[in-house]
Protein backbone atom coordinates (compact mmCIF):
# COMPACT_ATOMS: atom_id res chain seq x y z
CA UNK A 1 0.00 0.00 0.00
CA UNK A 2 2.38 2.69 -0.92
CA UNK A 3 0.73 5.17 -3.22
CA UNK A 4 3.64 7.32 -2.79
CA UNK A 5 5.65 5.50 -5.54
CA UNK A 6 3.10 5.72 -7.99
CA UNK A 7 2.53 10.16 -8.04
CA UNK A 8 5.57 11.26 -6.37
CA UNK A 9 3.44 12.38 -3.80
CA UNK A 10 4.10 15.56 -1.51
CA UNK A 11 7.66 16.08 -2.83
CA UNK A 12 6.03 19.05 -5.30
CA UNK A 13 4.64 20.79 -2.71
CA UNK A 14 7.20 21.08 -0.93
CA UNK A 15 10.24 21.48 -3.38
CA UNK A 16 7.68 24.05 -5.88
CA UNK A 17 7.72 21.68 -9.06
CA UNK A 18 4.97 21.92 -11.59
CA UNK A 19 3.48 17.95 -11.60
CA UNK A 20 1.15 16.09 -13.60
CA UNK A 21 -2.64 15.14 -12.75
CA UNK A 22 -2.88 12.27 -10.71
CA UNK A 23 -4.68 10.58 -13.96
CA UNK A 24 -1.70 10.35 -15.21
CA UNK A 25 -0.31 9.01 -12.04
CA UNK A 26 -2.87 5.98 -12.13
CA UNK A 27 -3.75 6.07 -8.79
CA UNK A 28 -6.93 3.92 -9.13
CA UNK A 29 -5.67 0.96 -10.93
CA UNK A 30 -6.73 -1.12 -7.46
CA UNK A 31 -9.68 -0.07 -6.87
CA UNK A 32 -10.88 -0.88 -10.55
CA UNK A 33 -9.02 -4.45 -10.16
CA UNK A 34 -11.43 -4.93 -6.95
CA UNK A 35 -8.47 -5.17 -4.52
CA UNK A 36 -9.23 -1.12 -3.51
CA UNK A 37 -6.97 -1.29 -0.09
CA UNK A 38 -3.94 -0.84 -2.19
CA UNK A 39 -2.88 2.56 -3.74
CA UNK A 40 -4.71 5.92 -3.73
CA UNK A 41 -1.39 7.90 -5.47
CA UNK A 42 -1.05 11.63 -5.08
CA UNK A 43 0.18 13.77 -7.81
CA UNK A 44 2.61 16.90 -7.58
CA UNK A 45 1.08 20.33 -7.18
CA UNK A 46 1.79 22.40 -9.65
CA UNK A 47 3.05 26.10 -9.18
CA UNK A 48 1.05 27.80 -11.73
CA UNK A 49 -2.25 26.44 -12.54
CA UNK A 50 -2.79 24.38 -15.04
CA UNK A 51 -6.15 23.99 -14.91
CA UNK A 52 -9.22 26.29 -12.56
CA UNK A 53 -10.70 23.73 -11.26
CA UNK A 54 -14.86 24.10 -10.08
CA UNK A 55 -13.83 22.56 -6.93
CA UNK A 56 -10.74 22.34 -4.37
CA UNK A 57 -11.89 19.65 -1.85
CA UNK A 58 -9.42 20.12 1.14
CA UNK A 59 -8.84 16.20 3.12
CA UNK A 60 -8.89 13.43 1.78
CA UNK A 61 -11.03 11.30 4.56
CA UNK A 62 -14.21 10.02 3.78
CA UNK A 63 -15.84 13.09 3.75
CA UNK A 64 -13.36 14.98 1.37
CA UNK A 65 -13.27 11.80 -1.06
CA UNK A 66 -16.85 10.77 -1.04
CA UNK A 67 -17.72 14.90 -1.80
CA UNK A 68 -15.03 14.64 -4.58
CA UNK A 69 -15.98 11.64 -6.31
CA UNK A 70 -19.63 12.87 -6.47
CA UNK A 71 -18.97 15.92 -7.57
CA UNK A 72 -16.90 14.61 -10.55
CA UNK A 73 -19.15 12.15 -11.72
CA UNK A 74 -21.60 15.42 -11.81
CA UNK A 75 -19.04 16.26 -14.41
CA UNK A 76 -16.83 18.84 -12.00
CA UNK A 77 -13.34 19.64 -12.27
CA UNK A 78 -12.43 18.60 -8.86
CA UNK A 79 -9.28 18.58 -7.06
CA UNK A 80 -8.62 17.22 -3.62
CA UNK A 81 -5.31 18.48 -2.02
CA UNK A 82 -4.49 16.15 0.78
CA UNK A 83 -1.86 17.25 3.82
CA UNK A 84 -0.49 13.82 4.42
CA UNK A 85 1.73 12.25 1.66
CA UNK A 86 -0.23 8.82 2.10
CA UNK A 87 -3.98 9.04 2.07
CA UNK A 88 -5.24 6.85 5.03
CA UNK A 89 -1.78 7.30 7.12
CA UNK A 90 -1.60 8.13 9.99
CA UNK A 91 -5.15 5.83 11.14
CA UNK A 92 -6.57 7.10 14.15
CA UNK A 93 -9.93 5.79 14.42
CA UNK A 94 -11.21 2.28 15.25
CA UNK A 95 -13.24 2.16 12.00
CA UNK A 96 -16.61 0.53 13.34
CA UNK A 97 -19.18 0.90 11.41
CA UNK A 98 -22.81 -0.66 10.79
CA UNK A 99 -24.67 -1.89 7.67
CA UNK A 100 -25.40 1.12 5.94
CA UNK A 101 -22.07 1.83 4.86
CA UNK A 102 -21.59 -1.25 2.54
CA UNK A 103 -25.48 -0.37 1.29
CA UNK A 104 -25.27 2.98 1.07
CA UNK A 105 -21.99 4.03 -0.24
CA UNK A 106 -20.92 0.64 -2.22
CA UNK A 107 -18.14 0.12 0.25
CA UNK A 108 -16.53 -3.37 -0.24
CA UNK A 109 -16.33 -6.07 2.24
CA UNK A 110 -12.93 -6.72 1.57
CA UNK A 111 -12.31 -4.10 3.73
CA UNK A 112 -14.06 -5.68 6.85
CA UNK A 113 -11.09 -6.45 8.93
CA UNK A 114 -13.34 -8.25 11.36
CA UNK A 115 -17.10 -8.66 12.10
CA UNK A 116 -18.00 -7.53 16.25
CA UNK A 117 -20.98 -9.48 17.11
CA UNK A 118 -21.03 -8.66 20.78
CA UNK A 119 -21.11 -4.97 22.70
CA UNK A 120 -21.11 -5.52 26.46
CA UNK A 121 -21.99 -2.34 28.02
CA UNK A 122 -20.34 -2.71 31.96
CA UNK A 123 -21.16 -0.23 35.06
CA UNK A 124 -18.74 0.95 37.18
CA UNK A 125 -19.62 -1.69 39.58
CA UNK A 126 -18.64 -4.66 37.60
CA UNK A 127 -22.51 -5.15 35.94
CA UNK A 128 -23.34 -5.85 32.38
CA UNK A 129 -25.71 -6.31 29.85
CA UNK A 130 -25.52 -6.78 25.99
CA UNK A 131 -26.85 -4.95 23.22
CA UNK A 132 -28.81 -7.17 21.60
CA UNK A 133 -28.45 -7.17 17.75
CA UNK A 134 -25.90 -4.56 18.37
CA UNK A 135 -23.27 -6.01 15.56
CA UNK A 136 -21.26 -4.07 13.71
CA UNK A 137 -18.33 -4.10 11.28
CA UNK A 138 -14.41 -3.18 12.02
CA UNK A 139 -13.14 -1.90 8.40
CA UNK A 140 -9.29 -1.34 8.28
CA UNK A 141 -9.17 2.34 8.31
CA UNK A 142 -6.34 2.75 6.15
CA UNK A 143 -7.69 0.60 3.41
CA UNK A 144 -10.96 2.81 3.40
CA UNK A 145 -9.58 5.80 3.12
CA UNK A 146 -7.07 4.86 0.11
CA UNK A 147 -10.61 2.94 -1.54
CA UNK A 148 -12.49 6.43 -1.57
CA UNK A 149 -9.62 8.40 -2.57
CA UNK A 150 -9.40 5.84 -5.99
CA UNK A 151 -12.85 5.84 -6.41
CA UNK A 152 -12.64 9.77 -6.43
CA UNK A 153 -9.43 9.35 -9.05
CA UNK A 154 -11.54 6.65 -10.83
CA UNK A 155 -14.36 9.57 -11.36
CA UNK A 156 -12.31 12.44 -12.31
CA UNK A 157 -11.16 14.13 -9.68
CA UNK A 158 -7.34 15.08 -9.38
CA UNK A 159 -5.75 14.09 -5.74
CA UNK A 160 -2.52 15.95 -5.06
CA UNK A 161 -1.02 14.90 -1.81
CA UNK A 162 1.55 16.34 0.76
CA UNK A 163 -0.33 19.58 0.36
CA UNK A 164 -1.36 21.30 4.02
CA UNK A 165 -3.63 24.15 3.08
CA UNK A 166 -3.22 27.12 5.27
CA UNK A 167 -5.62 29.30 4.26
CA UNK A 168 -9.29 29.81 2.35
CA UNK A 169 -10.09 33.44 0.93
CA UNK A 170 -12.92 34.51 -0.51
CA UNK A 171 -12.21 36.54 -3.64
CA UNK A 172 -15.84 37.07 -4.62
CA UNK A 173 -16.64 35.05 -7.48
CA UNK A 174 -14.17 32.23 -6.47
CA UNK A 175 -12.07 31.55 -3.51
CA UNK A 176 -8.30 31.47 -3.20
CA UNK A 177 -6.88 28.10 -1.60
CA UNK A 178 -3.18 28.64 -0.26
CA UNK A 179 -0.81 25.91 1.10
CA UNK A 180 1.63 25.88 3.70
CA UNK A 181 4.41 26.09 1.03
CA UNK A 182 3.08 29.53 -0.12
CA UNK A 183 1.76 28.63 -3.23
CA UNK A 184 -1.72 28.99 -3.98
CA UNK A 185 -4.60 27.75 -6.31
CA UNK A 186 -7.76 29.30 -7.10
CA UNK A 187 -11.48 27.59 -8.03
CA UNK A 188 -15.41 28.46 -7.91
CA UNK A 189 -15.59 26.28 -4.72
CA UNK A 190 -13.73 24.89 -1.74
CA UNK A 191 -15.07 22.35 0.30
CA UNK A 192 -13.30 21.77 3.79
CA UNK A 193 -13.52 17.97 4.62
CA UNK A 194 -9.81 18.31 6.53
CA UNK A 195 -11.41 16.80 10.02
CA UNK A 196 -11.73 17.65 13.66
CA UNK A 197 -8.11 18.79 14.15
CA UNK A 198 -7.60 21.94 11.91
CA UNK A 199 -9.19 25.32 12.43
CA UNK A 200 -9.13 25.96 8.95
CA UNK A 201 -13.37 26.07 9.00
CA UNK A 202 -13.21 28.39 11.57
CA UNK A 203 -10.68 30.93 9.63
CA UNK A 204 -12.71 30.36 6.58
CA UNK A 205 -16.02 31.53 7.45
CA UNK A 206 -17.45 28.45 9.46
CA UNK A 207 -19.16 28.72 12.51
CA UNK A 208 -17.20 26.11 14.30
CA UNK A 209 -19.00 23.52 17.13
CA UNK A 210 -18.26 24.60 19.86
CA UNK A 211 -16.92 21.51 21.81
CA UNK A 212 -15.05 18.97 21.22
CA UNK A 213 -14.08 15.76 23.13
CA UNK A 214 -10.92 14.46 23.92
CA UNK A 215 -9.66 11.15 22.65
CA UNK A 216 -6.75 8.56 23.02
CA UNK A 217 -6.29 5.28 21.70
CA UNK A 218 -3.64 2.55 21.11
CA UNK A 219 -3.39 -1.29 19.76
CA UNK A 220 -2.88 -3.92 21.85
CA UNK A 221 -3.09 -7.85 21.20
CA UNK A 222 -5.85 -9.43 21.28
CA UNK A 223 -5.92 -11.42 24.61
CA UNK A 224 -9.25 -13.27 23.95
CA UNK A 225 -11.89 -10.35 23.53
CA UNK A 226 -14.35 -10.85 21.41
CA UNK A 227 -16.72 -7.95 20.22
CA UNK A 228 -16.37 -4.60 21.89
CA UNK A 229 -17.05 -3.73 25.40
CA UNK A 230 -18.00 -0.40 26.75
CA UNK A 231 -16.93 0.55 30.08
CA UNK A 232 -19.17 3.49 31.88
CA UNK A 233 -18.65 5.16 35.13
CA UNK A 234 -16.41 8.63 36.35
CA UNK A 235 -13.66 6.52 36.76
CA UNK A 236 -13.15 6.31 33.17
CA UNK A 237 -15.02 9.34 31.96
CA UNK A 238 -17.81 10.98 33.49
CA UNK A 239 -21.04 10.96 31.20
CA UNK A 240 -18.94 9.07 28.57
CA UNK A 241 -17.62 5.95 27.99
CA UNK A 242 -13.80 3.65 27.50
CA UNK A 243 -13.87 1.15 25.53
CA UNK A 244 -12.02 -2.01 24.33
CA UNK A 245 -12.91 -3.28 20.70
CA UNK A 246 -11.30 -6.65 18.63
CA UNK A 247 -10.80 -5.35 15.09
CA UNK A 248 -9.20 -8.16 13.39
CA UNK A 249 -5.13 -6.78 14.01
CA UNK A 250 -5.75 -6.58 18.02
CA UNK A 251 -8.12 -5.07 20.39
CA UNK A 252 -8.63 -1.15 20.11
CA UNK A 253 -8.41 0.49 23.54
CA UNK A 254 -10.03 4.23 23.87
CA UNK A 255 -11.24 6.76 25.98
CA UNK A 256 -13.67 9.32 25.18
CA UNK A 257 -13.90 12.35 26.99
CA UNK A 258 -15.21 15.79 27.88
CA UNK A 259 -12.09 16.79 29.29
CA UNK A 260 -8.49 15.42 29.64
CA UNK A 261 -9.07 11.80 28.53
CA UNK A 262 -5.38 10.37 29.71
CA UNK A 263 -6.24 9.64 33.21
CA UNK A 264 -9.54 7.23 32.92
CA UNK A 265 -7.49 5.52 30.23
CA UNK A 266 -4.34 5.16 32.40
CA UNK A 267 -7.34 3.62 34.97
CA UNK A 268 -9.17 1.81 32.50
CA UNK A 269 -5.72 -0.22 31.30
CA UNK A 270 -5.00 -0.91 34.75
CA UNK A 271 -8.35 -3.19 34.93
CA UNK A 272 -6.79 -4.94 31.92
CA UNK A 273 -3.54 -6.50 32.87
CA UNK A 274 -1.85 -8.45 30.54
CA UNK A 275 -2.27 -6.49 27.20
CA UNK A 276 0.46 -6.26 25.05
CA UNK A 277 0.69 -3.13 23.59
CA UNK A 278 1.53 -2.77 19.42
CA UNK A 279 0.76 0.84 19.01
CA UNK A 280 1.61 3.95 20.92
CA UNK A 281 -1.17 5.85 22.34
CA UNK A 282 -2.42 8.45 19.57
CA UNK A 283 -4.47 11.56 21.34
CA UNK A 284 -7.32 13.21 19.16
CA UNK A 285 -10.60 15.03 19.63
CA UNK A 286 -14.14 14.74 18.17
CA UNK A 287 -16.47 17.27 17.79
CA UNK A 288 -19.43 17.16 20.15
CA UNK A 289 -22.08 18.72 18.40
CA UNK A 290 -22.95 20.32 15.30
CA UNK A 291 -20.57 23.14 13.81
CA UNK A 292 -23.74 26.42 13.89
CA UNK A 293 -22.92 26.86 10.14
CA UNK A 294 -21.58 24.75 7.30
CA UNK A 295 -21.45 27.34 4.79
CA UNK A 296 -19.46 30.43 4.27
CA UNK A 297 -19.33 32.31 0.84
CA UNK A 298 -17.62 29.73 -1.67
CA UNK A 299 -17.01 27.39 1.19
CA UNK A 300 -18.83 24.70 2.32
CA UNK A 301 -17.53 22.44 5.79
CA UNK A 302 -18.63 18.47 5.84
CA UNK A 303 -17.61 15.75 7.86
CA UNK A 304 -15.96 16.32 11.14
CA UNK A 305 -15.18 19.45 10.21
CA UNK A 306 -18.89 20.38 10.33
CA UNK A 307 -19.42 18.37 13.66
CA UNK A 308 -21.53 15.72 11.84
CA UNK A 309 -21.09 13.22 14.32
CA UNK A 310 -23.09 10.80 16.19
CA UNK A 311 -23.11 12.82 19.39
CA UNK A 312 -23.77 9.31 21.37
CA UNK A 313 -20.89 7.28 20.30
CA UNK A 314 -18.79 9.97 18.53
CA UNK A 315 -18.66 7.50 15.17
CA UNK A 316 -18.64 9.77 12.00
CA UNK A 317 -17.83 7.78 9.28
CA UNK A 318 -21.17 6.86 7.53
CA UNK A 319 -22.55 10.27 8.73
CA UNK A 320 -19.55 12.13 6.79
CA UNK A 321 -20.17 9.99 3.62
CA UNK A 322 -23.89 10.87 4.42
CA UNK A 323 -23.24 14.39 4.44
CA UNK A 324 -20.76 14.49 1.80
CA UNK A 325 -23.84 13.02 -0.65
CA UNK A 326 -26.03 15.65 -0.01
CA UNK A 327 -23.75 18.30 -0.05
CA UNK A 328 -22.21 16.94 -3.42
CA UNK A 329 -26.55 16.54 -4.24
CA UNK A 330 -26.76 20.71 -3.59
CA UNK A 331 -23.62 21.47 -5.21
CA UNK A 332 -24.84 20.46 -8.62
CA UNK A 333 -28.06 21.19 -8.03
CA UNK A 334 -27.16 24.89 -7.76
CA UNK A 335 -24.97 24.69 -10.75
CA UNK A 336 -27.52 23.97 -13.04
CA UNK A 337 -27.99 27.54 -12.31
CA UNK A 338 -24.64 28.29 -12.88
CA UNK A 339 -24.29 29.96 -9.65
CA UNK A 340 -22.40 29.33 -6.45
CA UNK A 341 -23.73 31.74 -3.97
CA UNK A 342 -24.11 30.99 -0.85
CA UNK A 343 -28.06 31.59 -1.18
CA UNK A 344 -27.77 28.51 -3.25
CA UNK A 345 -25.18 25.90 -1.45
CA UNK A 346 -26.73 26.99 1.58
CA UNK A 347 -29.41 24.48 0.97
CA UNK A 348 -26.63 21.72 2.01
CA UNK A 349 -26.69 23.39 5.90
CA UNK A 350 -30.49 22.75 5.71
CA UNK A 351 -30.43 19.59 4.12
CA UNK A 352 -28.07 17.71 6.55
CA UNK A 353 -29.60 19.48 9.88
CA UNK A 354 -33.05 18.37 8.74
CA UNK A 355 -31.56 14.81 8.65
CA UNK A 356 -29.14 14.45 11.14
CA UNK A 357 -30.37 17.19 13.72
CA UNK A 358 -32.57 15.52 16.08
CA UNK A 359 -29.74 12.36 16.17
CA UNK A 360 -27.11 14.74 16.89
CA UNK A 361 -29.25 17.02 19.64
CA UNK A 362 -30.55 13.52 21.32
CA UNK A 363 -27.04 11.79 21.87
CA UNK A 364 -25.95 15.94 23.55
CA UNK A 365 -29.39 15.31 25.70
CA UNK A 366 -28.41 11.92 26.85
CA UNK A 367 -24.79 12.95 27.77
CA UNK A 368 -25.87 15.86 29.11
CA UNK A 369 -28.31 13.24 31.40
CA UNK A 370 -25.31 10.95 32.46
CA UNK A 371 -22.74 13.70 33.12
CA UNK A 372 -24.66 14.32 36.46
CA UNK A 373 -25.48 10.94 37.52
CA UNK A 374 -23.15 9.53 40.08
CA UNK A 375 -21.91 5.90 39.10
CA UNK A 376 -24.61 4.40 41.41
CA UNK A 377 -27.71 5.58 39.03
CA UNK A 378 -25.35 4.10 36.58
CA UNK A 379 -24.91 0.66 37.86
CA UNK A 380 -28.63 0.62 38.54
CA UNK A 381 -29.63 2.08 35.29
CA UNK A 382 -27.14 -0.95 34.04
CA UNK A 383 -29.22 -3.30 35.99
CA UNK A 384 -32.58 -2.14 34.46
CA UNK A 385 -31.00 -2.45 30.72
CA UNK A 386 -30.24 -5.69 30.97
CA UNK A 387 -34.42 -6.44 32.41
CA UNK A 388 -36.46 -8.08 29.72
CA UNK A 389 -38.60 -4.90 28.57
CA UNK A 390 -35.55 -2.61 28.10
CA UNK A 391 -34.12 -6.02 25.92
CA UNK A 392 -37.31 -4.99 23.90
CA UNK A 393 -36.88 -2.31 23.40
CA UNK A 394 -33.26 -2.55 21.81
CA UNK A 395 -34.34 -5.21 19.52
CA UNK A 396 -37.09 -3.48 18.29
CA UNK A 397 -35.38 0.13 17.46
CA UNK A 398 -31.27 -0.28 17.52
CA UNK A 399 -30.04 1.03 15.04
CA UNK A 400 -25.90 1.27 14.32
CA UNK A 401 -25.97 4.71 12.86
CA UNK A 402 -29.81 6.28 13.94
CA UNK A 403 -30.00 6.52 17.89
CA UNK A 404 -32.83 8.62 18.13
CA UNK A 405 -35.67 5.98 17.85
CA UNK A 406 -33.88 3.75 20.50
CA UNK A 407 -33.19 7.09 22.81
CA UNK A 408 -37.95 7.74 22.24
CA UNK A 409 -38.19 3.83 23.18
CA UNK A 410 -36.20 4.13 25.96
CA UNK A 411 -37.88 6.99 27.05
CA UNK A 412 -41.39 5.77 27.00
CA UNK A 413 -40.23 2.68 29.45
CA UNK A 414 -41.83 3.32 32.91
CA UNK A 415 -38.96 1.10 33.95
CA UNK A 416 -36.19 3.93 33.22
CA UNK A 417 -38.77 6.89 33.96
CA UNK A 418 -39.04 6.13 37.23
CA UNK A 419 -34.95 6.21 37.42
CA UNK A 420 -34.80 9.76 35.68
CA UNK A 421 -37.99 11.38 37.37
CA UNK A 422 -36.13 11.58 40.17
CA UNK A 423 -34.13 14.34 39.00
CA UNK A 424 -34.60 17.84 37.58
CA UNK A 425 -32.15 16.77 34.75
CA UNK A 426 -33.68 13.53 34.21
CA UNK A 427 -36.89 14.73 34.17
CA UNK A 428 -35.96 17.95 31.60
CA UNK A 429 -33.83 14.83 29.15
CA UNK A 430 -36.95 12.54 28.87
CA UNK A 431 -39.19 15.90 28.93
CA UNK A 432 -37.00 17.43 25.83
CA UNK A 433 -36.72 13.63 23.59
CA UNK A 434 -40.43 13.24 23.82
CA UNK A 435 -41.06 16.56 22.91
CA UNK A 436 -38.54 16.50 19.58
CA UNK A 437 -40.42 13.08 18.61
CA UNK A 438 -43.88 15.48 18.13
CA UNK A 439 -42.25 18.37 16.67
CA UNK A 440 -39.96 16.17 14.29
CA UNK A 441 -41.50 17.49 10.62
CA UNK A 442 -39.86 21.09 11.70
CA UNK A 443 -37.12 20.44 14.26
CA UNK A 444 -34.30 22.27 13.75
CA UNK A 445 -32.32 22.27 17.15
CA UNK A 446 -28.78 22.99 15.93
C1 LIG B 1 -10.04 7.52 18.59
C2 LIG B 1 -11.14 7.63 17.55
C3 LIG B 1 -11.92 6.52 17.25
C4 LIG B 1 -12.94 6.62 16.30
N1 LIG B 1 -13.68 5.51 16.02
C5 LIG B 1 -14.67 5.58 15.09
C6 LIG B 1 -15.43 4.42 14.76
O1 LIG B 1 -15.21 3.33 15.28
N2 LIG B 1 -16.40 4.56 13.83
C7 LIG B 1 -16.68 5.75 13.23
O2 LIG B 1 -17.59 5.82 12.40
N3 LIG B 1 -15.97 6.84 13.52
C8 LIG B 1 -14.97 6.80 14.43
N4 LIG B 1 -14.23 7.91 14.71
C9 LIG B 1 -14.57 9.17 14.04
C10 LIG B 1 -14.07 9.14 12.60
O3 LIG B 1 -12.68 8.89 12.59
C11 LIG B 1 -14.37 10.49 11.93
O4 LIG B 1 -15.69 10.86 12.20
C12 LIG B 1 -14.18 10.41 10.42
O5 LIG B 1 -12.85 10.08 10.12
C13 LIG B 1 -14.53 11.75 9.78
O6 LIG B 1 -14.13 11.77 8.44
P1 LIG B 1 -13.66 13.14 7.76
O7 LIG B 1 -13.39 12.82 6.34
O8 LIG B 1 -14.61 14.22 8.11
O9 LIG B 1 -12.30 13.53 8.52
P2 LIG B 1 -10.91 12.75 8.59
O10 LIG B 1 -11.10 11.31 8.43
O11 LIG B 1 -10.24 13.25 9.82
O12 LIG B 1 -10.13 13.26 7.31
C14 LIG B 1 -9.63 14.58 7.23
C15 LIG B 1 -8.49 14.60 6.24
O13 LIG B 1 -8.10 15.96 6.01
C16 LIG B 1 -6.70 16.04 6.03
N5 LIG B 1 -6.36 17.42 6.42
C17 LIG B 1 -6.55 18.01 7.62
N6 LIG B 1 -6.16 19.29 7.59
C18 LIG B 1 -5.68 19.52 6.33
C19 LIG B 1 -5.13 20.66 5.69
N7 LIG B 1 -4.98 21.84 6.32
N8 LIG B 1 -4.74 20.54 4.39
C20 LIG B 1 -4.87 19.38 3.73
N9 LIG B 1 -5.39 18.26 4.29
C21 LIG B 1 -5.81 18.32 5.58
C22 LIG B 1 -6.27 15.00 7.05
O14 LIG B 1 -4.94 14.59 6.85
C23 LIG B 1 -7.26 13.87 6.75
O15 LIG B 1 -6.79 13.00 5.76
C24 LIG B 1 -13.19 7.85 15.64
C25 LIG B 1 -12.40 8.96 15.91
C26 LIG B 1 -11.37 8.86 16.85
C27 LIG B 1 -10.50 10.06 17.14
Amino acid sequence: MSPARDGHPGESARDGHPGESARDGHPGESARDGHPGESAGGMRWPTRALTFPDVLVVGAGPAGSTAARLLAEGGLDVEILEEHAEVGTPVHCTGLVGEEVFRDFDVPRALVSSRLERFRVVAPGGGAFDLPRAGAYALDRRALDVFLANQAVLAGARLSTGVKVRSVENLGDRVRVVAQSGHAREARLCVLACGAMSNLPARSGIIAPRTYFRTVQANFENNGLEGAEIYLGRDVAAGSFGYAAATGCGVKVGVIARGVARHGYERLLRRMPGLRRVTADTYRRIPMGACRKSVAERVLAVGDAAGQTKTTTGGGIYYAMLCARMLAETVLQSRRGSDFSLRLVDGYDAAWRRRLGLEIQGGLWLRGFFEHVGDDEVDRLVAVAASPPVQDVFLREWDFDFHHRLLVGLARLPELRRHCLGTLRGRRVLGAILAAVDLRPTFSPL
